[in-house]
């Protein structure tokens, strides 16, 4: 059986970081990848568009090109897509990793297809493919979203949006410009902090003006087909008219999958256990790259700020 270096878990953008990395510096790699050539980014909503610059989501120093001061989804889907072909990157797609166990320093990669060796493994998945549920009544019913990808669906509807952060906000303004009636239920006292600094004064005066309805200090507490119980200040019961509930409340990694690698999770945000100076974790062999090693605290790391792992793990790698 034929042993690589490092087989790398995710073809997200900092998965194939490593992935070029491995290859500058004459390591054997694979790269699998469960969905699509970056799924996530994939998956995002249709017209969003980064809050970083393209320089700032560059890999490698390879320029990224585009004609606005933020790129789009599809500018970066082109991106990342060329570098893995012009690269001609060893990515295996629709190919989900199940399984990872380690017998005398080699690692057993079982697959939805196929079974791989290698002397270490990268894990880059992320955190896009759990939503943190609200875990009320009538959450399955399939009116209710937790992925949101295009106002047109929603023209003419009433349509509750859970949640105040990036997502929520950018999903709450493109429904209303379509003609959706949009109302937002919002656990704390306002609009998020971290909301991009050029869209907050937009929904914060589409709330003032009465365009967009919002309920502070609010929770959903029932879903049924035809309307949404909300409780506001712990105590008020309000029922609202609605044909579709977005909840946009965030993601988190596949803890469980962490857990059964080995990998300790630690403190209230779950922070995976690793070295920072080598990205290994508590499990010699396996390392951490991109935006899983956050934890709970998803808004910690972005491509900007990780991209950097994939040197960080290849010269760890290189020199053991
Ligand atoms: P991901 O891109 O999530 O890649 C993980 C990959 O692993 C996925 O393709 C997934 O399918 C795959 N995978 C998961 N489990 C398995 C498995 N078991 N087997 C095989 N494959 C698996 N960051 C910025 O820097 N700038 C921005 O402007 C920005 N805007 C954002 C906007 C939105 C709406 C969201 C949700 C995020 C945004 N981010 C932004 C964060 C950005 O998505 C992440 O920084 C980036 O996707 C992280 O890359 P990654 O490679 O770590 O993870």
């Amino acid at each position: 059986n034929y042993i690589y270096d490092l087989i790398i878990v995710g073809a997200g953008p900092i998965g194939i970081a490593c992935a070029l990395e491995a290859k500058k510096k004459g390591l054997t790699y694979l790269v699998i990848e469960k969905g699509t050539l970056v799924n996530s980014l994939y998956h995002y909503p249709s017209n969003m568009r980064f809050f970083s610059s393209s320089e700032k989501l560059e890999i490698d120093g390879i320029p990224f090109i585009s004609k606005n001061p933020k790129p789009s989804k599809e500018e970066a889907l082109e991106y990342y897509r060329r570098i893995a072909t012009a690269n001609k990157l060893f990515i295996n797609l629709f190919e989900k990793v199940e399984k990872v166990t380690k017998a005398n320093d080699i690692f057993t990669v079982n697959t939805s297809k196929k079974q791989y060796q290698a002397k270490n493994i990268v894990i880059a998945t992320g955190f896009y493919d759990i939503p943190n549920y609200l875990n009320v009544k009538g959450e399955n019913l399939p009116k209710v979203f937790h992925y949101y990808k295009n106002p047109h669906y929603f023209a003419g509807q009433q349509v509750i949006v859970v949640g105040a952060s990036n997502s929520s906000v950018d999903a709450a303004l493109e429904i209303y410009r379509k003609g959706g009636k949009v109302t937002m239920v919002i656990r704390g006292e306002a609009i998020g902090e971290r909301v991009k600094y050029w869209v907050k004064p937009d929904i914060e005066n589409r709330i003032a003006e009465g365009s967009i309805k919002a309920y502070y200090r609010a929770e959903i507490t029932e879903i049924r087909t035809d309307e949404v119980d909300i409780c506001i200040d712990k105590k008020i019961s309000k029922t609202i008219a609605n044909n579709f509930v977005l909840a946009l409340t965030g993601y988190r990694p596949n803890f469980d999958f962490l857990q059964k690698l080995g990998i300790e999770l630690l403190g209230t945000h779950k922070i995976p256990n690793y070295n920072p100076k080598t990205m290994e974790t508590n499990v010699k062999g396996i390392y951490l790259a991109g935006v899983i090693c956050g934890g709970l605290e998803t808004h910690k790391w972005f491509i900007e700020n990780s991209r950097v792992h994939a040197q960080t793990i290849i010269s760890a790698i290189g020199n053991n």
